[in-house]
């Protein structure tokens, strides 16, 4: 039966594939496609597993025997049957080897994804001790998943790129092979660093239950440049394994089993959107200059060194943003030391060969724990407790580290080092000093390092109410427009129960950007925009008038983005620009830039 879905839109195109259905606890396990003659090697790892764990479960079951019979509760013995008859059950491993077989899974994805069908199955039931046996059955799947983790896996082959997953996406849905369904990834919730596990891998799409369109998990999904949704409230619960979706991330609806007309109907929309994306490719090499003759920078804002490549293949002219968190999440506690981060930092700023590169210091905390299986989200105000600079000062050796390792990149190519959530004078001293520090220490080394330009990322209300502070101590100005909203609004932009209130465009939001770009700009800084905003080309011609000359977004975005450069005229924007600042209702008077 057709049904949709209404979430959030995060990532523009459309997807269309089979659901795969994953709990969070599940995100670490590697998901790839195996050749058709590796199928019999992955069951055997599968066997092989299985009974590695029947025999730990018979070792365990002996030990208890040979203990007093007061120290060993019945109960305990009976669990650990339990355990032994849901590894034998034919469900699981007739349901294991179906997806590996005719879907051609690696083996731990078969065995989560089965795991999957069998705990909603349990989720049905009516006998609470039935449905109590699904903890057992994680238990037991866990087990085999760890045996698995230990053996090495055949390496994963390569995947194909988002434009070749979204063209398999647009052929026939039935009669494909096994590895060319396209897959879409439906989630309760998806870390940030859970996101980018899945940058390369075979999803052609993503569906969350929860989020805002600004949470990291978006950012990361936009930065795939892969549609998604989120804030889908109960689709994990809705959607079953294997059902045919829609993912229109441009208009954040989720369409589930959709009859032959509709799936028509979204193929078709699929390739307007390629044939825009063909269109814009053009503008790759033309340089983004307004019709009064400005000259814009189009900038990139990265997780990982790598994306250097996305950057300059999208047309930036620099990285505006690098996240250095994203090298810091999911380590178990293991955190990137000095010459990781060096190398990091170093291939990002070889990659860019030559161009500008924006290391922002890192910006652990709220949604982005450092390892989101934790629960360190557990402090009552996460977005507004020990996050970004903060964190860093709580542990200066560990910032200095940082620090170190930014400083000596800069010896290999220009670099620009910012500094996130700044709202105090006294943490923009210990910030400065501890620069100064790393310096310092750098030289009574006798190791080499680079000039670097300072800059300050303007994302707390406090921030922007105190400009001149920042001007006399910062070369240039970054506006966080992702949390300058969350927090002059109090809207929290991971929950979705509050996104309608998330708007950009609110005056008081509006005001504050305006008057740092004017600021800034009095006084010959550079300024640029580095949140979601600078990437919404609905917003490029406002920002314009308002004197920003500096943008930094997903590499992905940057040609439509462009496209409006070259459409708007600056001179004839800024009067209308001043007048949306000032309006009660800004919205309103959106349409009509000069
Ligand atoms: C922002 O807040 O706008 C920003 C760019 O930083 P992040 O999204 O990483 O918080
Ligand atoms: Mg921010």
């Amino acid at each position: 039966m057709t049904f949709s879905i209404h979430g959030l839109a995060v990532a523009r195109g459309i997807a269309i594939g089979r659901a795969v259905l994953v709990a969070s606890s599940r995100m670490d396990v590697a998901h790839y496609f195996v050749e058709a003659d590796r199928v019999d090697h992955e069951i055997e790892r599968l066997r092989n597993a299985r009974k590695a764990v029947i025999e730990e479960l018979q070792r365990l079951q002996q030990s208890l025997s040979q203990m007093s019979p007061t120290d060993t509760p019945d109960e305990l013995s009976a669990l650990l049957d339990v355990h032994m008859m849901l590894l034998q059950d034919e469900v699981l491993t007739t349901g294991v080897k179906h997806w590996i077989t005719d879907r051609l899974y690696n083996a731990e994805w078969a065995l989560a994804t089965q795991l999957e069908v069998i705990s909603r199955q349990f989720d049905g039931m009516e006998d609470a001790y039935l449905r109590e046996r699904k903890a057992d059955l994680e238990q037991v799947v866990e087990r085999m998943l760890r045996f698995m983790r230990g053996v090495p896996s055949p390496v994963a082959p390569p995947m194909p790129s988002p434009a070749e997953r979204r063209r398999a996406a647009a052929g026939d849905a039935a009669g494909d092979s096994a590895q060319d369904v396209p897959l879409v990834l439906v989630a309760h919730d998806l870390s940030p660093a859970d996101m980018l596990q899945f940058k390369q891998s075979v999803f052609t799409g993503f569906v969350t239950d929860v989020g805002g369109r600004t949470s990291h998990t978006a950012i990361v999904a936009r930065s795939m440049d892969i549609p998604a949704v989120v804030g889908a409230r109960s689709a994990s619960q809705l959607v079953r394994q294997d059902d045919w979706l829609i993912v229109d991330g441009d208009a954040g609806v989720l369409i589930v089993d959709p009859t032959p007309i509709v799936l028509d109907e979204y193929r078709f929309k699929q390739r307007q959107g390629e044939l825009e994306r063909e269109r814009l490719s053009r503008l790759r090499h033309t340089p983004a200059v307004t019709l009064d003759g400005e000259r814009i920078e189009l900038l990139a804002n990265i997780e990982q060194p790598e994306d250097a490549a996305s950057a300059r293949a999208g047309g930036a002219v620099g990285v505006g943003l690098f996240r250095s968190e994203f090298l810091f999440m999911g380590r178990h506690d293991r955190l990137p030391d000095e010459r990781e981060q060096y190398l990091a930092y170093r291939a990002a700023v070889e990659g860019m060969g030559g161009l500008p590169v924006t290391i922002r210091t890192v910006d652990i905390g709220a949604d982005k724990p450092l390892d989101s299986h934790r629960g360190e989200a557990a402090h009552p105000n996460p977005a507004l407790g020990l996050r970004a600079i903060r964190w860093s000062l709580a542990d200066p050796a560990m910032f200095r580290t940082q620090l170190r390792a930014i400083l000596r990149a800069a010896a290999h190519g220009p670099v620009n080092l910012m500094i996130p959530m700044l709202a105090h004078g006294r943490e923009i001293r210990h910030t400065l000093a501890l620069i100064d520090r790393s310096r310092a220490e750098l030289d009574n080394l006798g190791v080499p390092y680079g000039p670097v330009r300072l800059g300050a990322m303007i994302e707390i209300p406090a921030a922007a109410l105190m400009l001149p502070l920042f001007l006399r101590h910062f070369d240039f100005l970054s506006i966080g427009t992702n949390d300058l909203i969350q927090y002059t609004l109090a809207i929290d932009r991971t929950d979705e129960a509050v996104a309608h209130l998330y708007d950009p465009l609110h005056p008081a939001v509006l005001q504050l950007v305006a008057g740092t770009i004017a600021a800034a700009r009095a006084q010959g800084k550079g300024v640029s925009v580095c949140g979601e905003m600078a990437g919404d080309p609905a917003m490029t011609r406002l920002l314009l008038g308002l004197g920003l000359r500096s943008f930094s977004m997903h590499p992905a975005q940057i040609l439509a983005v462009k496209q409006e450069v070259l459409r708007a005229d600056t001179a004839r924007l800024a009067p209308w620009a001043q007048q949306v600042v000032a309006a009660e209702e800004p919205a309103t008077l959106m349409g009509r830039a000069g």
